[in-house]
C-alpha cells in the first residue's frame, strides 16, 4: 500500500478550501480533514464524504474562537488515532474592508481582519502544533495574498486585508525559524473566482487550487520560510 497523507484544511466548505479538499480527494493516498464554522450546514462536503469512503472527515473549527480550535484538535488527534497532520493548510480567511485605504479604514474592520486572518492562524497552528509534528511531511501552509507583499507594490487599495497578510507572512517566517524541522511557507493561491476573489477574477478556482497543490507537494526543506506563488514562484516580501 502507498504512504497516506493526512491533510487539514480550515475554511474548508467552499472557495479555495472546498476544492482543495475535492482536488485532495482524487488522489487514493490522501486523508483529508475538512475544518469549518459549521459542518451541519456544509452539504458539498457531506456528499464528498458520502463517497470518500472514510477518507474525509468533518470537524467544527471556527478560527476566532479558541474553544472551538482547542475542541477539535482534541476530536481531530482521536480520529486520526495516532496518525499525525501531513499538511495543515490555514486557508480561512476574511476580507471584510474591501477597498478600505490606510486613513479612511474602519480600525474595527482592520481588527476583524486581523483576529481571523493572523491571531486565528496562528492559534490554530499553535494547537495542532503537535499533530503536525507527528508527521511525515510536517508542513504548514498559510495562504496569503500578493496584497500583503510590500515588495509586489500594490498602492493603496484593500489597505486592513493587506497588513493583515503581511503580518500573517511574518507569523510564517517565525513559525519556520523557530522550527527548523518543520517546513512553513506562505502561500498566494492568485486572483481566483471565489465569493472573496469575485466574479471578475481572471482564473477558476481550480487553476489556482491545481498550482497550489503542485507547488507544495514539490516542496523542498530549504523553501521554509518562503512565500509563494500557485505557479510555485517566490512572492518578495
Ligand atoms: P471565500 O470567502 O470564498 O471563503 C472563505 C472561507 O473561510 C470560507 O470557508 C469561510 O467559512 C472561511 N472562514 C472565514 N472566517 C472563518 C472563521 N472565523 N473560522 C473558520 N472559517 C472561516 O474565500 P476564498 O476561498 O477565496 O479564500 C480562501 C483564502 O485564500 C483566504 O485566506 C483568502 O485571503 C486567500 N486568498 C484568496 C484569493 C482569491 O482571489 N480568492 C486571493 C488571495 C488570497 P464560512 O463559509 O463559514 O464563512
Amino acid at each position: 500500500m502507498s504512504q497516506e497523507y493526512v491533510w487539514l484544511i480550515t475554511g474548508a466548505n467552499r472557495g479555495i478550501g472546498l476544492e482543495l479538499v475535492r482536488q485532495l480527494l482524487q488522489a487514493p493516498s490522501n486523508i483529508v480533514v475538512a475544518a469549518c464554522r459549521n459542518p451541519s450546514k456544509a452539504t458539498e462536503l457531506q456528499e464528498l464524504a458520502a463517497k470518500a469512503s472514510g477518507r474525509l472527515h468533518l470537524v467544527a473549527l471556527d478560527v476566532t474562537s479558541k474553544e472551538s480550535i482547542n475542541r477539535a484538535a482534541e476530536e481531530v488527534a482521536k480520529t486520526l488515532g495516532g496518525k499525525g497532520i501531513d499538511y495543515l493548510v490555514n486557508n480561512a480567511g476574511i476580507l471584510p474592508g474591501g477597498q478600505d485605504t490606510a486613513f479612511s479604514m474602519d480600525v474595527n474592520i482592520l481588527e476583524e481582519t486581523f483576529v481571523t486572518n493572523v491571531v486565528g492562524t496562528a492559534y490554530v497552528t499553535q494547537a495542532f502544533i503537535g499533530l503536525v509534528e507527528k508527521s511525515a511531511k510536517k508542513t504548514i501552509v498559510n495562504i496569503s495574498s500578493t496584497l500583503g507583499s510590500i515588495g509586489s507594490d500594490f498602492g493603496v487599495q484593500s489597505a486592513s486585508y493587506a497588513v493583515s497578510k503581511a503580518a500573517l507572512n511574518m507569523l510564517t517566517y517565525k513559525e519556520a525559524k523557530e522550527k527548523p524541522h518543520i517546513t512553513a511557507i506562505s502561500m498566494c493561491p492568485g486572483w481566483l473566482q471565489t465569493d472573496m476573489g469575485g466574479k471578475s477574477a481572471p482564473l477558476p478556482v481550480s487553476v489556482g487550487v491545481g498550482g497550489i497543490l503542485k507547488t507544495v507537494l514539490s516542496l523542498k526543506p530549504e523553501d521554509s520560510g518562503q512565500f509563494f506563488n500557485f505557479q510555485g514562484e517566490r512572492v518578495p516580501w
